[in-house]
Order: C-alpha cells, then sequence, then structure tokens
C-alpha cells in the first residue's frame, strides 16, 4: 500500500510516498516559495534519481499537480499510474479539543478544521487548501485521513491543559494549553518503548530544532508539554521567545507605543536565538560564533540549554520520576554540545554521558553510560512515517 504524506506549509509543501508494508520511501520532495515568485520543486527517489525545477507555483493545487505529474516522470517518477498511490494522510496542525487520534476526512471533519483557523491560522488554512486540492485531482474513490498536530497531547488532565485565566472566558473561546509536535513526540515515545522493550516508561521527549518543545510521557502518553494554545509557548526557539512575563507585552504596547502587529512579529520572528544573539536563528551558525567568542551567541546558546534542563527537571517532578531522555530534530539529532550542556544540569541527578556515543550526530544511540541513573537516547524523528502509519491503520478499520 503507498500512502501520499503530504505536509502543506504557508510558503511550502513537503511530501514523501512511502510503500507501508515495508515503510519504504519511494520518494519525497518539496515545493517551496509557493506563491513568492521564486518557487522551485525538489523530488529525490529512494534509487537517488534527483530533479530540480524553478518555476513559478501559484497555490497548493498546482504543487500538488506538479507532483503527481514527477511521481508519474518516466525519467524521475516511482508511480506507473495514480492509482498506486492507495491514500493520502495530511499533517494538519491544529484539531482544537475535537480530534485525539487522526480521522478519515469527510465534510464534517473539514469545518471543523475550519474552526480551528482562529487557533492555527499560520497552518490550518493552508491544510485545508492541500486536502481540497487533492479532492480535485485525485479520484473521488481515494480516502484522505488528517493526523492532527496536537491529538497526541488531548490526555492532558484538566489542571494541565487549564490557564489560570477567567474559567468561563477560557470555556467560550477555547482558550487552553493545546500542545504541538504531537506526531513527533508520539513516534519518538513509540520508537523508545520498543528499543527499551518496555511500554511502561516515564520517557522526556526533546523535540529541539528550529521550533522546541519538551513533552513528558508515561505509559506511551502525554502528561505535559510545553508548548500552549500556541506555539509561542515554552522553550526559547530559533525566532520564537518562548515563555515570557506577559506583563512585557503591555509595557511594549503602553510605553513603546508598539501594536499588536508589532509585537507579533516581535515574539514570534525576532526573539528566541536570534533576538538574543543579533546573529542568527540557525544553532550551527550560533557555534561557530560561540568558538569565535562572541559573547551573544554565547548567551542565546546557554539561555536555551539552561531552559530546557529546567523544563526537564519540572517534567522529572511531573512524572514522579524519570526513565529516560530522548532528544531528537535538528539540534537534538546533531548537536552534540547542546545536548552534553543539557545533561550536565543533571549530573548532580546521576545523568552521566558517554562522551564517545555523545560525539555521534543523527544517528539512534544511547549515549549514557552503564552507570547513569536515567538513560539518554538520540533518536531522528520520524514525523512522515508515523503519519502514513496512522493513515494505513484508519484505511485497514475501513475494510473491516
Ligand atoms: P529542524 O527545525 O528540526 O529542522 O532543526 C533546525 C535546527 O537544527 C537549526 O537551528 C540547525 O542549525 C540545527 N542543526 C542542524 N544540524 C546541526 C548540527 N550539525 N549542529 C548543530 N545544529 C544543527
Amino acid at each position: 500500500m503507498n500512502i501520499l504524506v503530504l505536509n502543506c506549509g504557508s510558503s511550502s509543501l513537503k511530501y514523501q510516498v512511502i510503500e507501508i508494508c515495508s515503510e519504504k520511501i519511494l520518494a519525497k520532495g518539496i515545493c517551496d516559495r509557493i506563491n513568492l515568485g521564486d518557487s522551485f520543486f525538489i523530488q529525490k527517489t529512494f534509487d537517488n534519481r534527483e530533479i530540480k525545477k524553478e518555476l513559478k507555483i501559484k497555490n497548493h493545487e498546482q504543487a500538488i499537480d506538479l507532483i503527481i505529474k514527477y511521481l508519474l516522470d518516466k525519467d524521475y517518477g516511482v508511480l506507473n499510474k495514480i492509482e498506486e498511490i492507495n491514500a493520502i494522510g495530511h499533517r494538519v496542525l491544529h484539531g482544537g479539543s475535537y480530534f485525539d487520534k487522526p480521522v478519515l476526512i469527510d465534510d464534517r471533519v473539514k469545518i471543523v478544521i475550519k474552526d480551528c483557523f482562529v487557533l492555527g491560522p499560520l497552518h490550518n488554512p493552508n491544510n485545508l487548501a492541500g486536502i481540497e486540492a487533492c479532492e480535485k485531482l485525485f479520484s473521488s474513490n481515494i480516502k484522505q485521513v488528517a493526523v492532527f498536530d496536537t491529538a497526541f497531547h488531548q490526555t492532558m488532565q484538566r489542571k494541565v491543559f487549564s490557564y489560570a485565566l477567567p474559567y468561563e472566558l477560557c470555556k467560550k473561546k477555547s482558550i487552553r494549553r493545546y500542545g504541538f509536535h504531537g506526531t513527533s513526540h508520539e513516534y519518538i515515545a513509540n520508537r523508545t518503548c520498543k528499543i527499551l522493550n518496555n511500554n511502561n516508561l516515564k520517557i522526556i521527549s526533546c523535540h529541539l530544532g528550529n521550533g522546541s518543545s519538551i513533552c513528558a510521557i508515561e505509559k506511551l502518553k502525554c502528561i505535559d508539554t510545553t508548548m500552549g494554545m500556541t506555539p509561542i509557548e515554552g522553550l526559547p526557539m530559533g525566532t520564537r521567545c518562548g515563555d515570557i512575563d506577559p506583563g512585557i507585552l503591555f509595557f511594549l504596547a503602553k510605553k513603546e507605543n508598539m501594536n499588536l502587529d508589532e509585537i507579533d512579529n516581535i515574539l514570534n520572528k525576532s526573539s528566541g536565538m536570534l533576538g538574543i544573539s543579533g546573529i542568527s536563528s540557525d544553532f550551527r551558525d550560533l557555534e561557530n560564533e560561540a568558538k569565535k567568542n562572541n559573547k551573544r551567541a554565547k548567551l542565546a546558546l546557554e539561555i536555551f540549554c539552561y531552559r530546557t534542563a529546567k523544563y526537564i527537571g519540572a517534567y522529572t517532578v511531573c512524572l514522579g520520576g524519570i526513565d529516560v531522555i530522548v532528544f531528537t530534530a535538528g539540534v537534538g539529532e546533531n548537536s552534540t554540545t547542546t545536548r552534553k550542556k543539557i545533561c550536565e544540569y543533571l549530573d548532580f541527578a546521576g545523568v552521566k554521558i558517554n562522551q564517545e556515543k555523545n560525539n555521534l550526530r543523527g544517528k539512534e544511540v544511547m549515549f549514557s553510560t552503564d552507570e547513569s541513573t536515567v538513560k539518554l537516547l538520540v533518536i531522528p524523528t520520524n514525523e512522515e512515517l508515523m503519519i502514513a502509519r496512522k493513515t494505513k491503520m484508519i484505511i485497514n478499520n475501513l475494510r473491516k
């Protein structure tokens, strides 16, 4: 069974075709800079054929049309006919409180995704555009499944997801913590339990990338996570500020006469690693500058590691103990110095690193010593595979 996995962002569309029984990626690619004038398209296949094109892509429908064309291309493609795609799995950012699992897409589901536009204004409209484009471009027989980034976190208890704001207001306006990166944290939880052959683990999953979040997991269920109603809450990120005193917003509005758009821009686009360092949101740039003794690059990295360790400490309490800490995503998988610095904060609790194993990048590895009180793992995340597995599960249930 071949599953097309689509991740429709605001100006990009990433995709993979996965043969789900063998979990083999047949092709993957991206349409980038959609509707920005200088769009481009890249596709790579399992046997290392690659095509790159610079061309105008106006919208998601055109992008999907292009993807179909190159999946079927006789030189660069992997399919003989479009019917070889058996189902489509869509990453959808926000499912509000409506969805705690993936769903088969029908008119009702589309209405709910639309209802959640207000909660995920940058993503949900594009996710829906992708779904509707597929309805036009594929046969009406093909099933589409929505896999929500928020769904895994729906097991959080009320005391965890509620803000200390007026109760009625929150209820009326659906103001609560939802959490994101759920598909990644769920993949990490499953993989960790498989590697350690135990489903009852207390896991702290650290998804550290351009966007970062931590998730406290017990028995494969989310107990708490750092992102909130929106992805700004929690850790400082590439360009997002993470937790701050909300009083700062009033200060900026009242004392600096900033309007809401300006404040939004600061919090989302010019804070975090970029804001602190004044150099870059990219950890590789910051690590290079830190080596040259750049004070602000060093400060940005120190703040990131300190705040990550602080949340790990907090989540150890929330879980009533901890068995394993897992690092994933661009920084978690590759930045050996970030992992080392974070783990050093936990040295007092008997968390010990095997330096040699920690030097590996982008690979599954256990980098704790045998004596360490907590196991330390690196697991490269695979959200696309998780979406494909869930799509298969829904399709197989339909056939029963
Ligand atoms: P992601 O959002 O998961 O793609 O992660 C992007 C982040 O990972 C960027 O800040 C990159 O600088 C960082 N990253 C990727 N490779 C490395 C590396 N080898 N060392 C340090 N950071 C890295």
